[in-house]
């Protein structure tokens, strides 16, 4: 990684990155279990974080089970968290870049979690799975079309 470039994901908002990592996968698991877009809204800090959806109803008790299981099978994994640059045309293709700045640059950085995801991020994260820890869902409540996801790690 060059100078500018870091500087640049310095300069943006200062995620905990196992936070921000398991917003990741947590965003690929509904996007896989209900087909809904990734969260387009979300607040992430270290001892909690809430991610907010377009979506329809509340959870079940059994669907949080089952994203619970699997974001921690994920984690479980230690999959490899990489960066791979794209340029911008090749990448409108793949990914929604409607969220991305105007000013973003022809050069897109695409964070992939093994197999598993890849979504465009200039964020920190960690570097394989497993440093995540255990995550955890400790609530979610749903209004005006939001479904709002709150959740936490646990570290051993
Ligand atoms: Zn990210």
């Amino acid at each position: 990684m060059n100078d500018e470039h870091y500087h640049e994901i310095k300069s943006n908002k200062q995620y905990n990155p196992q936070m921000h990592s398991a917003e990741h996968i947590l965003n690929q698991t509904m996007v896989r279990m209900f087909n809904c877009g990734r969260s387009f809204s979300n607040h992430i800090e270290k001892k909690k974080s809430k991610c907010d959806y377009h979506f329809n109803r509340n959870l079940t008790e059994e669907e949080v089970n089952i994203i619970n299981h699997k974001v921690n099978e994920i984690i479980q994994q230690d999959l490899n968290v990489v960066e791979e640059f794209y340029q911008k045309y090749e990448a409108q293709n793949i990914f929604n870049l409607s969220r991305l700045p105007e000013d973003a640059g022809d050069k897109l950085r695409v964070i992939k979690i093994g197999e598993y995801d890849a979504c465009p991020c200039s964020g920190l994260h960690v570097t394989h799975t497993k440093e995540i820890g255990c995550f955890k869902i400790f609530s979610t409540d749903f209004k005006d079309d939001v479904l709002r996801i709150r959740f936490k790690l646990i570290n051993e």
